[in-house]
């Protein structure tokens, strides 16, 4: 299908996966996007310093507290929160409402607080929670991942908690013991969200399909 028929279709999907950090959700979805590369993502924006190898503008926008505050006051942010205490993390919100109003589909990385602000703005929103097989698992991706001290790892699985407590507030459940699994699983979601009846051309399927038993 070209663009041109997407945006046809009405409006893009808003997919949306939340879970605790380091349960591999960054992993899966660029998974999806190679699979699907025309799927967006959306950039966050962020007051916590960039760890090595991010780019501003690529991986995050990286914001004074002051912008942060100020983007929040005037209603320029989709969802917000405050992650481990220390950081503002947020969602702008016009790139979201502009590509689904074009027909593009997006997709949030961001947790369970985001989530339901975002279900609240955007009722539309498909709400993927990713959890780990284990704790254990969840411990070890988190400390093989390597970017933070052993303090902020017992703060991330701190925060995992209050995660695991909300899991019913959510559509879909993805467990992410074997990724490609986790990939696949996500991937079914997105197709079955985009062949959704009212998404596709139906009338005009129907149409050539009832003209061509006439013949
Ligand atoms: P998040 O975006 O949820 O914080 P990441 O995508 O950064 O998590 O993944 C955290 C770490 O776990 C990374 O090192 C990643 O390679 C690893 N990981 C992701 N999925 C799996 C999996 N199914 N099995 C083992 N390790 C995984």
């Amino acid at each position: 299908m070209s663009d041109a028929d997407a945006r046809r279709t009405g409006r893009g999907i808003l997919l949306v996966v939340a879970g605790p950090s380091g349960v591999g959700k960054g992993t899966m979805i660029a998974g999806l996007r190679e699979r699907h590369p025309r799927v967006e993502w959306s950039i966050s924006c962020t007051t916590r310093e960039p760890r090595e190898g991010e780019v501003d503008g690529r991986d995050y926008h990286f914001v004074s507290s002051e912008e942060f505050a100020r983007m929040r006051r005037e209603g320029e942010l989709l969802e917000w929160a405050v992650v481990h205490g220390t950081h503002f993390y947020g969602t702008p919100r016009a790139p979201v409402e502009d590509a689904l109003e074009d027909g593009r589909d997006i997709v949030l990385e961001i947790d369970f607080q985001g989530a339901r602000s975002v279900r609240h703005a955007l009722p539309e929103a498909v709400l993927v929670f990713v959890a780990p097989p284990s704790a254990r698992a969840l411990a070890e991706r988190l400390a093989r991942r390597n970017t933070e001290d052993a303090e902020a790892v017992v703060r991330r699985l701190r925060s995992a908690r209050i995660e695991f407590g909300h899991i019913g507030m959510f559509q879909f459940l993805i467990v992410n013991d074997v990724l490609e699994d986790a990939v696949d699983a996500l991937e079914a979601i997105y197709v079955a969200e985009k062949s959704r009846l009212r998404r596709t051309r139906w009338q005009e399927l129907q149409r050539r399909l009832l003209d061509d038993m006439e013949a």
